[in-house]
C-alpha cells in the first residue's frame, strides 16, 4: 500500500512536469523606473484536455483568466471555452500594452465587448451557459499597483513590512454556489430527492449569473466589468504580487497544505512551477480530480534613476 502511494505520487509529479508550462518575463520600464519580473506557470487539470486557464504579461501588467467549463456550452459556441479565455486574455494584454490612463474596468468592458462581437453572429452568447471566464488583472506604474478581480481567482499582495499578504478576491461566485448547494444538505447522494435538488441547484446558480444579487463573470455583457472588485495599493509598500486561479488556491482551501503567507513564500523561494508540482503530487496521493491551475508571480523593484 505504501509502495503504491509512492508510485502514484511519482506519477503525479511526472504529470505535472509534462502538462505544465512555465515562463518568466523580466520587464524594465524606463519611463516609470519599475523593474517587474513576472514568473508564470500553468497546468492543465485533465490529461488530453485543453487548458482553459490563460496567463500572460506585458510591461507593467499581468492577466490571468480561468475559463468556466460548463456542460452544454459546446452546443452554444462553436469556438469553446479555451478559445474564449485565450481570445479575451490576448485582447486584454494588447490593450494593457498600450499604456494610458484608461481604468481597468473600462479596459475589461471594452475587451469583453470586442470578443463578444467576434462571435455573436455565430454563437448563442445570451444563454447563461455560453463561454465565460474569471478575470484577475494587475497593472503597475511608478507609484501604485491597480487590480481588478472578477469571480473566484485570488490576488496576494506582499508587504515590505513582512506582515501577512493582503488577500483580494471576489467572494460572490463562491457565496452564491454555497447558497444554491445548501438545498442538498441531508439528502443521500444518488437518491431521487438528491437529484431533484441538484437540478434545482444548477438552475438557480445558472439564473443568478451576471444578475444583480447574484455573481458576475466575463462573458458577453460589458456591464460585468462594472461589478468587479477593484482597488489600488502604493508601490512603496509592495514587494511582490501573486495571481492565482481557483485550481491552485485549493492548496489553502480545502487541502490545508498552505496559508496565504506560506503560499506566497513558496512562490518567492521555489517559483510558481514548484507550487503546481506540489499541488499535483497531493492530488495524485489523495486521488482527487484536478482542475486547471495557474500562478502568475511578480516581483516589483524601483530601478535607480540615472543621474
Ligand atoms: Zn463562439
Amino acid at each position: 500500500m505504501r509502495r503504491q502511494r509512492r508510485k502514484v505520487s511519482a506519477c503525479g509529479a511526472e504529470r505535472a512536469r509534462t502538462t505544465g508550462r512555465t515562463a518568466s518575463v523580466l520587464i524594465i520600464d524606463t519611463v516609470s523606473h519599475i523593474s517587474m519580473l513576472a514568473a508564470m506557470a500553468t497546468s492543465a487539470g485533465h490529461p488530453g484536455r485543453v487548458n482553459e486557464d490563460f496567463v500572460g504579461a506585458v510591461p507593467g501588467a499581468v492577466v490571468l483568466l480561468d475559463g468556466a467549463g460548463i456542460p452544454g456550452a459546446e452546443s452554444l459556441c462553436r469556438h469553446g471555452v479555451a478559445w474564449y479565455t485565450h481570445r479575451l486574455g490576448g485582447t486584454l494584454l494588447g490593450r494593457l500594452s498600450r499604456g494610458g490612463a484608461q481604468s481597468l474596468v473600462s479596459v475589461l468592458a471594452d475587451a469583453i465587448d470586442q470578443v463578444a462581437g467576434e462571435h455573436r453572429s455565430t454563437c448563442d452568447l445570451a444563454d447563461p451557459s455560453s463561454p465565460q471566464a474569471t478575470v484577475a488583472l494587475l497593472r503597475v506604474d511608478s507609484e501604485r499597483a491597480d487590480y481588478l478581480m472578477l469571480a473566484d481567482s485570488h490576488l496576494l499582495l506582499g508587504a515590505t513590512t513582512g506582515e501577512c499578504p493582503k488577500v483580494v478576491t471576489d467572494v460572490r461566485e463562491v457565496a452564491v454556489r454555497r447558497e444554491c448547494t445548501a438545498r442538498l444538505e441531508g439528502l443521500e447522494a444518488g437518491s431521487r430527492d438528491h437529484q431533484v435538488a441538484l437540478d434545482a441547484c444548477k438552475q438557480e446558480f445558472r439564473s443568478r449569473r451576471n444578475q444583480p444579487g447574484g455573481y458576475w463573470i466575463a462573458k458577453d455583457d460589458p456591464q460585468a466589468a462594472e461589478e468587479a472588485v477593484t482597488g489600488a495599493v502604493p508601490l512603496a509598500g509592495l514587494t511582490d504580487v501573486a495571481l492565482l486561479s481557483n485550481g491552485v488556491t485549493r492548496l489553502v482551501d480545502p487541502y490545508g497544505l498552505a496559508t496565504w503567507s506560506t503560499l506566497l513564500d513558496r512562490c518567492r523561494t521555489d517559483g510558481p512551477g514548484a507550487v503546481l508540482e506540489e499541488l499535483r503530487r497531493h492530488e495524485a496521493d489523495i486521488s482527487e480530480p484536478s482542475d486547471d491551475a495557474t500562478v502568475a508571480y511578480s516581483t516589483l523593484r524601483q530601478v535607480p534613476t540615472p543621474v
